[in-house]
């Protein structure tokens, strides 16, 4: 026990100066950056706390520094209640920060403030977020984001109904989440979970007037036509559409399907029709519908279109249901083009869209 005792700084109440101590003005001035560098007892009271305890200071000439928390206690004086000092014990950043990511795990499907945070560890909303973005390098907010996505994630793979997820996975807003996940989903949720649940895909990559094509299906139907200049690119696309479909490369049985697309990009009529299995909105489809009822060699603009299927101000849905077609050519969006002549804009390129116009014009 004696021993202990002599492992306390030294501390003299006899000093002359003892008011300069930088420590006491730390407790004074309630200093949260010194939170974790040492604590300081009160003979008084027989507590120790951490410099911003938010309690009343106590008389300069009944308080004793100590480095550690355990110094403290083996010199006979209890821990705080109020600002638990024994928190931020060991490394005290990292400490109070995995405390921090703790709570917040806990807490996700409340509203996520720093005045909370800052009142939960007692400590200022400011060093809070400056420590905690110090050790993670995300401020909370972002924390708290990205444990609700991960739970949302967790929640679609596993098939849960988008609305469900988003209630499970601690979001209180549609429009909050919709925000955020374009982004962090790199899709929408609805397409996200069609990935996460899809049926197993088969695909082939062949050569064709455009380059390189993927031609992939589910059993039910094609369910993807894509052009790139080399494999790895459309390869790397289907992986993205589908992240956890079971994609198996399969050389025989769609070569009937490539046949039937490279005939229709040289102008031919299609043999027959092709089973398609796409996920549309009910604005995508009708676009998509109109569009197979064009002939070879017909265009129409973008505004033809919005007016043919009587959503005469919506010429830029149009253009987007047409760059966001899942399947080239067996949906011919790019008989779509600008009123001005101008070809606009094609999802597999320019070069691509005016090639094949040119081809179906040459019939
Ligand atoms: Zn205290």
């Amino acid at each position: 026990m004696n021993s202990a005792i002599l492992s306390i700084e030294p501390e003299a109440p006899a000093m002359a100066n003892v008011s300069n101590d930088p420590r006491w003005q730390a407790v004074l001035t309630r200093d949260g950056a010194s939170d974790g560098k040492f604590v300081f007892a009160v003979s008084s009271t027989g507590v120790y706390c951490r410099p911003s305890c938010p309690s009343r200071r106590p008389r300069r000439e009944n308080v004793s520094f100590f480095v550690h928390p355990g110094e403290a206690e083996r010199a006979g004086f209890r821990e705080c209640l109020r600002c638990r000092p024994k928190v931020l014990a060991g490394n005290p950043r990292q400490q109070l920060v995995k405390a921090i990511c703790r709570y917040i795990e806990q807490h996700l499907d409340e509203p996520l403030t720093l005045a909370k945070l800052s009142a939960e560890f007692r400590q200022s909303a400011f060093h809070l977020q400056r420590t905690f973005k110090a050790v993670l390098g995300i401020t909370p907010k972002q924390y708290a984001d990205s444990c609700r996505m991960r739970g949302f994630r967790q929640k679609l793979k596993a098939g849960h109904s988008v609305t469900r997820a988003m209630h499970d996975a601690g979001y209180s807003s549609t429009s909050r989440l919709y925000s955020r996940t374009a982004s962090e989903l790199g899709m929408e949720p609805a397409k996200y979970r069609r990935g996460a649940i899809a049926a197993p895909i088969r695909y082939l990559l062949a050569d064709s007037p455009l380059g390189r094509m993927l031609v992939a299906a589910t059993e039910k139907g094609i369910c993807s036509i894509q052009f790139a200049d080399c494999d790895e690119e459309l390869e790397q696309a289907l992986r993205q559409e589908f992240p956890f479909a079971v994609r198996r490369r399969d050389d025989g049985d769609l070569a009937h399907f490539v046949q039937n697309v490279i005939s229709r990009m040289r102008g031919s009529e299609p043999a027959e029709s092709l089973p398609l299995d796409i996920r549309a909105t009910a604005f995508q489809r009708r676009v998509w519908t109109y569009l197979q009822s064009l002939g070879i060699g017909e265009t129409k603009s973008y505004s033809e279109v919005a007016k043919a299927i009587r959503h005469p101000s919506a010429a830029r849905a149009v253009a987007r249901a047409c760059a966001t077609n899942p399947v080239a050519i067996v949906i011919p969006c790019h008989r779509v083009v600008r009123s001005d002549g101008d070809s606009g804009g094609y999802r597999w390129g320019i070069r691509r869209k005016e090639k094949l116009l040119q081809m179906e014009s040459a019939k």
